[in-house]
């Protein structure tokens, strides 16, 4: 099936979408992007995304070229047109297509490009991998400082995942002044003692609508949370670690550095917290 993408105001067969060569996410990556989850066919936290992008294009000092409620209709088209029952949605802003290469922004009347297309992932709630746990390296973080903007320069996340791969590993968690920063594309716990211990916020990491909502339930479970940084080798003694992410929910991670995190198998906090981040969110989903 060829799927139905949005690409500036029309809806297109996806080999019939195309963006200028002179866009500025291609030529600077000046763009941002969000990336929401649909399960049973309704969207997971639309509005924390409608907002995140808000933020990210008010700290670029980009126009917005869509209204929230416009934003919603096409996620909704989207995911009609391409009977998405459970997958992922991806949008990108950029600065839009200035007449020639220039470092210097275009004059404000160029309008943004706007994209957005669907991912289908049969599947994506009962993931295999939120079973068994999955493996990760540490790597130094050798991003950009302005990482609480959802840029779409993704290079360094991209090469952090081959390295884990080439590691045997399935993702890498950045390192920063001894302490994690986060995932390559999500936030990074750890739990000690039926402690919940996360990253505080700050311009060094994304601020992750799935960690927002992940701390609000685990404090209306009467559950412990700190947000503070943490060493590669406090995580390795701690008891258990996850992840979270828009497209992985809560992810347990069982391994990190080649040592055995807890019992090398997913956690109970984890494995509580993805089903109850999964329930409610199906609750509200829209
Ligand atoms: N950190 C980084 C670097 C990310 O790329 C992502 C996902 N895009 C996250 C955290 C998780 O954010 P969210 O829960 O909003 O998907």
């Amino acid at each position: 099936m060829t799927r139905t993408v949005y690409v500036n105001g029309k809806y297109l067969p996806e080999n019939e979408a195309t963006v200028s060569i002179f866009d500025r996410g291609f030529l600077f990556a000046d763009g941002i992007y969000e990336v929401t989850s649909v399960l049973d066919g309704k969207l997971i936290d639309f509005d924390g995304h409608a907002r995140r992008l808000a933020r990210s294009l008010g700290e670029l000092g980009m126009r917005n070229p869509i209204e929230t409620e416009d934003l919603l209709d096409v996620h909704r088209e989207l995911v009609r047109a391409n009977d998405i029952v459970e997958g992922l949605i991806y949008l990108q802003i950029t600065r839009g297509a200035a007449a020639d290469r220039d470092f210097a922004y275009p004059s404000e009347d160029t309008p943004p490009t706007i994209v957005l297309f669907t991912q289908n992932k049969p599947g994506l709630a009962d993931s295999p991998m939120a079973k068994v746990g999955i493996k990760v390296i540490s790597i130094e973080d050798q991003r950009w400082a302005r990482r609480d903007i959802k840029t779409v320069q993704l290079l360094y996340p991209s090469m952090g995942k081959m390295m884990a791969k080439a590691a045997g590993c399935d993702d890498a968690w950045m390192v920063e002044d001894g302490a994690v920063t986060e995932g390559t594309s999500n936030n990074a716990y750890i739990v000690k003692g039926g402690k919940i211990i996360t990253r505080h916020l700050s311009n060094d990491i994304l601020h992750g609508i799935t960690r927002a909502a992940v701390l609000r339930f685990a404090r209306e479970a009467q559950m412990d949370v700190e947000e503070r940084a943490f060493t590669v080798a406090e995580a390795q003694e701690a008891d258990e670690a996850f992840f979270t992410s828009a497209s992985a929910f809560v992810m347990p991670v069982v391994e990190l550095d080649g040592a055995a995190i807890g019992t090398g198998t997913p956690g109970p906090v984890a494995t509580r917290l993805r089903e109850i981040y999964l329930d409610e969110s199906r609750k509200v989903a829209i």
